[in-house]
């Protein structure tokens, strides 16, 4: 099959969270099946600093949106260590920014026009360059148009009519909705605004649009499948979601472990596997507490909390534990997020009240990232949703135990330590599932306890979790097949 997956975040290329991991591992595992499998971004200027090599081509693009003639072009790379292709579709005005949506107090006012472009230069390429696509991966609401373009503004165009689509949903919360004005930018008639497809209160929605036009929808566990359908998790979308039942899928994501593998991770000072973890976490523990102004503790347990600082994430839980744990508790954490100011404020300000105790990174940092995974005895994710999550599963290679909210794909990944799982030996994690700072705490103090218990009982979880396999293996067939259905 050729498949081609259109993406705005791709690793190691423009990253602000696992949407890039993603669409940076499942192409390699969809070639190792022998597909022929391109990948599509925008040229953002995270690409150009990503230090990879990136080569122009012949291609250009020529576009009206709106009342604007946009030109752009075409630059071209490869994943690395792979013979995937990935493509960049250049447009300085539209992409070369500091960030990819928006600076940290709102996104940018012409996100419409710039995914829109996206999204038609990827179809305007594909049709004159007369590409043999089967299928065209779409992901989340910045690549949500192309299913909708293809069934309206391109249905005449042969070289594109033997295309089916997938739409995955990433997170239900971003879905790219904007004032009815912006419609005209999309090139698609106004007749297809309405309330069953295009319009969703009275402004353009792009998610609801993919879940709509595209042949099939996916989301990223099985877990997440089902809460989107409930007027809890689905953000409004859920009756449209329902609707689309049939078609629906939930794949848990997997990890690319060439590349989150404690034993050769580069950043790590020390690295280690599942035989000698206990050695290389305690060298990689102490060297994070040095270099996060920590006590040089090796018997306390160290927490562990990366990611975007955003109410999904549960902060608002996290931060209520932390005033009332540290003043009477011994644990140690250590903290890299950039996102919400408010939360940013107060975990600087509990850094510096307990200095020793808290370290806080504000800011984005790969090699800090591992660094954590690998130091940390725990790893904290009390998310209020969490479509896969993949920072649980990193966790469990690094070996640093989850404490997780029973929600969307971490329950799908997190089996809890009660006193049955654990005899069984299929625990791996904690969990809790009420969304309380008192739940959560309780389920911190289960853990820490535990640990400095029972280290048997410890060892067995740590190990359980590091020899778990949740590779993109299982996961790339699945996406296999639906695309194979569709096709048929
Ligand atoms: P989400 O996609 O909702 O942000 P995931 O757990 O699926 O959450 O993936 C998050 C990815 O982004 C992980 O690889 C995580 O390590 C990374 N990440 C998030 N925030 C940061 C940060 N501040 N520094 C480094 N890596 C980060």
């Amino acid at each position: 099959m050729k498949i081609l997956v259109a993406s705005s975040e791709v690793a190691p290329f423009a990253k602000t969270g696992g949407l890039a991991d993603v669409c940076g591992a499942l192409p390699i595992e969809l070639a190792h099946l022998d597909h022929d499998v391109s990948v599509i971004m925008p040229a953002f200027r995270q690409v150009r600093n990503c230090g990879q090599n990136i080569k122009p081509t012949e291609v250009t693009f020529s576009l009206e949106i709106g009342d604007r003639h946009l030109s752009g072009r075409l630059l071209q790379s490869q994943l690395p260590n792979s013979n995937v292709k990935i493509y960049f579709v250049e447009q300085a005005e539209l992409f070369d920014r500091p960030q990819l949506y928006g600076d940290k107090a709102q996104d940018y006012e012409d996100n419409c026009v710039r995914f829109t472009f996206f999204c038609r230069a990827v179809l305007q390429w594909v049709s004159q360059a007369v590409l043999p696509v089967d299928v065209i991966h779409c992901n989340d609401w910045q690549a949500a148009l192309i299913p909708a373009l293809l069934k309206t503004q391109f249905s005449g165009d042969p070289n594109l009519a033997s295309i089916r689509t997938l739409m995955s949903i990433h997170n239900m919360a971003y879905q790219g909705r904007f004032g009815h004005g912006d419609m005209p930018f999309t090139g698609i008639d106004w007749k297809y605004f309405n309330w069953r497809q295009m319009e969703f209160h009275g402004d353009l929605n792009l998610l609801k649009t993919g879940i709509v036009f595209a042949d099939a929808v996916s989301t990223v566990s099985p877990r997440y499948a089902l809460e989107i359908q409930t007027e809890e998790y689905g953000c409004g979308l859920d009756a449209v979601l329902k609707q689309r039942g049939d078609a629906l899928h939930g794949i848990l994501n997997g990890v690319h472990y060439d590349l989150w593998d404690p034993a050769v991770d580069r950043s790590l000072p020390q690295n280690y596997g599942a035989d000698n973890w206990q050695n290389g976490k305690r060298v990689c523990k102490r060297v994070l507490q040095a270099k996060m102004g920590l006590a040089q503790k090796a018997d306390v347990p160290l927490i562990g909390m990366i990611g975007r600082i955003a109410d999904q994430k549960g902060w608002d839980l996290v931060a209520k534990v932390l005033e009332t744990r540290l003043p009477q508790s011994e644990e140690q954490w250590a903290i890299l997020g950039t996102g919400d100011p408010r939360y940013e404020a107060l975990l600087v300000s509990l850094a510096e009240r307990y200095p020793t105790r808290v370290g806080v990174q504000i800011g984005f940092s790969e090699p800090l990232a591992r660094q954590i995974e690998a130091a940390s005895d725990m790893y904290l994710m009390p998310s209020l949703y969490e479509p896969c999550g993949l920072n649980q599963m990193y966790s469990l290679k690094y070996g640093s135990v989850p404490v997780v909210r029973e929600t969307g794909g971490l329950a799908d990944t997190i089996t809890d330590a009660t006193k049955e799982n654990r005899v069984a030996q299929t625990a791996n994690g904690f969990s809790f599932t009420n969304y309380t700072p008192a739940d959560l705490a309780a389920t911190i103090e289960r853990a820490c306890q535990l640990f400095m218990d029972d280290s048997q009982q410890w060892q067995q979880l740590v190990e359980t979790g590091m020899r778990q396999d949740w590779s993109w293996r299982q996961s790339a067939k699945h996406y296999e097949a639906i695309f194979q259905e569709l096709l048929t």
